[in-house]
């Protein structure tokens, strides 16, 4: 379990797994955390996540607080000023000044929680949150069950035939699969095959 930083300095926290892995939740309890310590809270989400609701970070199991959103990172840098602690969902969408900007806001003293997928569904490392983890204070993988296997998941399947890398995570697009699962299922299937030599 995640205890909060004992210290005021600034900070930067990368929370990040698959689908279904129970990153906004972890977001959203380390900021209601944060409102019940009396800290000044916000939390920015980009303007491509328009699942559910356009004006509140919403977790699959419909816990929800209200947040900003912002068309890009830098926006991100003025909106929140006057916070102490700030909360990113989605982080992945976020373009490659994301880590600039949260240096920035950790240097001025605010404590800064990050949340996003790690990987595509392809298994590569997504957007902006391979630097994210290299800057973080503090990284914490969260992992899903597997669908198929009951496994625990790391990676996101996508069930349908969009191969646009934005499209957004519903049960019906994607499914959670350890990497056993994934192999058998995924495009990655030849890679696999023709690295190894084992099968
Ligand atoms: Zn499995």
């Amino acid at each position: 379990m995640f205890l909060e930083p004992k210290c005021h300095a600034g900070s930067i926290e990368v929370i990040s797994g698959s689908m279904f892995s129970g990153k906004t939740e972890e977001l959203i309890r380390r900021l209601r955390r944060a409102q019940i310590a009396g800290l000044k809270t916000a939390i920015f989400k980009p303007s491509t996540d328009t699942r559910y609701s356009q004006t509140a970070v919403v977790s699959h199991d419909k816990h929800s607080v209200q947040s900003i959103v912002v068309s890009k990172s830098a926006d991100i840098l003025a909106l929140a000023e006057d916070s102490q602690v700030i909360g990113i969902d989605e982080a992945q969408f976020f373009d490659n000044e994301l880590t600039a900007v949260c240096r920035t806001l950790a240097f001025r003293g605010a404590r800064v929680i990050a949340a996003g997928l790690d990987m595509d569904y392809l298994g590569r490392p997504f957007g902006p949150m391979g630097a994210m983890m290299c800057i973080a204070d503090d990284v914490t993988k969260v992992h899903a069950i597997c669908s198929r296997c009951g496994s625990v998941a790391q990676f996101s399947h996508r069930l349908s035939a969009d191969d646009k890398l934005v499209s957004l995570g519903e049960k019906n697009t994607y499914e959670p699969l350890c990497r056993e699962c994934y192999a058998k299922l995924s495009q990655v299937k030849e890679l696999v095959n023709d690295t190894c030599g084992c099968n």
